[in-house]
């Protein structure tokens, strides 16, 4: 049987300026790979948009000329390549690349330089992908492939709405999905023209956004529909504190806001087939889950101790994150007695602090700073119990990782946790669909309440064995999530112009 696009079906153009595995910094990058690649299993023709760093012209080959941007006004020439993107053995994702080595050739990350400080020229850099995005969804296209719909992805695709709304000409639909509300891409007003958009844009109704453009705020406003990664955060954004300064705005669009939650990468993470640990396990053969613990302990330098809980966390060491509320916790947690590991990287006083606390506790507490993607996959299957005290979590994955190797997450009940975890209750328990602890208010005290909790029922291998099941019977595949999407492109690609 053939697994070529189907005809009938929208074709989707997604921007994004991350992709895992080439460049990724957090969610977004494992989002941009997973979803089109489940897309394309439902015959759908997706092709992704971005640009060309070092990480994504070595790891892209062989790569086909399809374009020239020499007389974009504003701009550096660009090439546009394109490659495929092997997502696992059998799905492949056709990708557009923006080689304009003046902005995307240099040492560092997507975002920011090795020093950790942005990139001055972001606006530039990522009014490129907008700007070409908007060209390559509409009828100014070089191209014989046509989108129905632009799909973009956080602050860096912002602006692709807005060069399509002052478009003259066929063009796509677009959809502004918000992964994380807090990083908006805001400039000063310069921007606007130097950008090559028109300056009546700059105004309540368009770009401007406390004195500043806001490439988010112009996805909010100019796009034809806008999700987020969670029916819960979805809501969360329209009122204070969670809105961010635009809730005015995401209120009067409440009417084109959907939230859907993230799926994960079963392939990529699958206990029972992953190569970074030690013993591979199901959730009928949960004893080999012990092995990970002892190997985890002991290349952490904990002491190798079966009995004792193991909590663990991963991921941007940030005040979002909620790592101040870790630190506040971390001696009580070591008195109950349980064992702390932290992997992660982030706000550089977070991570003097965190150092200093392993430190105080060798053997009971383990701080790795950095980025390792096979590290993280030894955690969620060592760990006992996983910790997110998020403030804010638009969806989150890695509570969903960590149900999906027996791990239970302990949440903070905000975002996407709250729409992921089912809190252990005697109900829930009796039910069989508990899956793990969420506290309400984001207190030192309410965290480690909820800490004495997943201990107490740690002690009962009975209870602790259900909650590990529940979790990794649940479905967290893309195919639920790119059923969602399918649904909501076929709604809004009658909006695309009729000769795109
Ligand atoms: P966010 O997108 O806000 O950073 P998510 O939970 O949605 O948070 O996704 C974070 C992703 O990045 C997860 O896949 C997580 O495992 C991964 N990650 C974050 N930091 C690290 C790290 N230091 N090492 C390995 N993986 C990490």
């Amino acid at each position: 049987m053939s697994s070529a696009p189907l005809r009938s079906e929208p074709r989707i153009l997604f921007i994004t300026p991350e992709v895992f595995p080439l460049c990724k910094t957090g969610g977004l990058g494992d989002v941009s790979a997973a979803l089109p690649a489940a897309l394309r299993v439902m015959r759908m023709d997706v092709r992704l948009l971005i640009p060309g760093y070092p990480q994504v012209m070595q790891g892209l080959k062989p790569k086909r000329k399809v374009a020239e941007f020499n007389m974009l006004p504003q701009f550096p020439s660009a090439t546009l390549r394109s490659a495929k993107l092997s997502v696992n053995t059998s799905t492949s994702i056709p990708v557009f690349i923006i080689d304009c080595p003046e902005l995307y050739q240099r040492e560092g990350g997507p975002y920011q330089d090795p020093a950790g400080q942005d990139w001055p020229d972001n606006a530039r850099r990522f009014g490129l992908l907008c700007k070409i995005a908007a060209i390559l969804a509409s009828d100014a296209s070089p191209l014989t492939w046509r989108p129905h719909l632009a799909h973009c992805n956080d602050w860096q695709s912002g602006l692709a709405p807005a060069y399509l709304h002052f478009h003259q000409g066929h063009k796509a639909a677009s959809i502004m999905t918000i992964h994380n509300l807090a990083f908006q891409g805001n400039f000063p007003p310069e921007n606007v023209v130097q950008l090559g958009l028109p300056s009546a844009s700059f105004g309540i109704h368009g770009l401007e956004y406390y004195n500043n453009m806001s490439f988010l705020k112009g996805g909010i406003y100019y796009a034809d529909h806008i999700t987020t990664v969670s029916p819960n955060y979805a809501k969360e954004i329209q009122s204070e504190p969670l809105g961010f300064g635009m809730q005015g705005l995401l209120a009067a669009r409440q009417h084109h806001i959907s939230g859907i939650v993230n799926g994960i990468d079963e392939n990529e993470w699958n206990p029972a087939s992953d190569p970074y640990i030690a013993r591979n396990y199901s959730s009928t053969s949960l004893s080999a889950k012990k092995v990970n613990k002892q190997v985890l302990q002991k290349e952490m330098g904990l002491t190798t101790d079966s009995a004792i809980p193991l909590f663990a966390t991963i991921g941007r060491i940030t005040h979002q994150k909620g790592y101040d509320l870790l630190l506040q916790v971390a001696s009580q947690l070591v008195e109950i007695p349980a064992q702390l590991i932290i992997l992660g990287s982030g706000d550089k006083t977070l991570e003097s602090k965190l150092i200093a606390l392993a430190k105080s506790y060798p053997g009971k507490i383990s701080v790795r700073i950095g980025y390792s993607e096979s590290m993280s996959h030894k955690i969620e299957a060592g760990a006992d119990c996983f910790l997110m005290p998020s403030r804010f979590e638009p969806c989150g994955l890695n509570q969903m990782y960590s149900q999906r190797y027996g791990t239970p997450p302990l949440v903070h009940a905000t975002g996407g946790l709250l729409d992921t975890v089912i809190d252990c209750t005697p109900s829930t328990l009796k039910d069989k669909s508990a899956s793990g602890f969420l506290f309400d208010q984001m207190t030192a005290n309410d965290f480690f309440l909820a800490i004495k909790q997943a201990v107490a029922a740690y002690r009962v291998p009975r209870t602790w064995q259900n909650l590990q099941q529940n979790g990794m019977n649940k479905d967290f595949s893309w195919r639920t999530s790119a059923t969602a999407y399918r649904k909501l492109y076929l709604s809004l690609s009658a909006l695309s112009s009729s000769k795109i």
